[in-house]
């Protein structure tokens, strides 16, 4: 398979992906289920039929507005289906036809719904995270045993352990300051970066803390929030670890392509 036809792939895969992290996003919160019913206009509870539901498309030609009763829906489904087709592009180049290609996909596509989660209700659900964290390791373990690399599998649960028990300690020592649900993505996001290498685990780690204190410094000098206003830190570590999965250091030396 070519590279072209491999990144338009995952870029197809990418919208429908987005399209069910939508689902994900509104019902986890809501405790409801993700598989039924269909899914429905919020106002009118008309069900949404297969025309309507193809992702960006339908939202563009239906000028954002229910086919029934003609509300705005919001402008954050087809963002975050064309979000998720532009991170599985970026992983697709990033990666290319390697064995560790599947795992960074679910992994990107989890850490986007977490931080829209996150945003919305400062909450990282467990169910999501632990979906993702077991995902992530059968198919790093998996990709592993292709590469033959498994000095890589050593720095992910390194890190992953590590990192839990730093953000364990920080929760403990102060529950406002990081709440259990970052000590559980830590898990994640230690064996996902870990297994690229340690300048990965130091992008994603500084990164995201970097993020989230130029952003609450921002909010701040714009008068926005205050120092006790909650910041969403969840969605700056997950921030942070794309910027490390993109922007960090080539991975190739490391990884026999198949
Ligand atoms: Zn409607």
């Amino acid at each position: 398979m070519t590279l072209g036809l491999l990144v338009g792939a995952c870029g197809l895969l990418g919208l429908a992906v987005g399209s069910f992290l939508n689902v994900v996003i509104y019902r986890v919160p809501r405790h409801e289920s993700i598989v039924a019913p269909r899914s429905a206009c919020p106002d009118c509870g008309t069900p949404i039929s297969n025309r309507d539901n193809l992702p960006v498309l339908s939202w563009l030609l239906l000028k954002g507005r229910c086919r029934s009763c003609g509300l705005p829906i919001s402008p954050r489904y087809p963002l975050v289906e064309a979000a998720t087709a532009a991170l599985f592009v970026g992983v697709a180049v990033r990666f290319g036809a390697h064995a560790a290609l599947p795992a960074y996909l679910v992994m990107v596509a989890g850490l986007l719904a977490l931080a829209c989660i996150d945003v919305e209700t400062r909450l990282l659900p467990r169910r999501v995270v632990y979906l993702v964290l077991a995902l992530v390791v059968v198919l790093l373990v998996a990709a592993t045993v292709v590469t033959g690399h498994w000095r890589s599998l050593e720095l992910a649960a390194a890190f992953s352990a590590g990192w839990y028990a730093l953000f364990f300690v920080i929760n403990r020592l102060d529950s406002r300051l990081l709440g259990f649900g970052d000590v559980r993505l830590a898990l994640v996001l230690g064996f996902g970066l870990g297994w690229l290498g340690v300048a990965a685990v130091l992008i994603g780690f500084f990164g995201a803390n970097l993020i989230g204190a130029a952003t609450g410094v921002a909010l701040i000098v714009a008068k926005r929030s205050n120092r006790s206003t909650p910041l969403p830190y969840g969605a700056f570590l997950a921030l942070g670890a794309l910027v490390a999965i993109y922007a960090g250091p080539t991975i190739h030396l490391q990884l026999r392509s198949f």
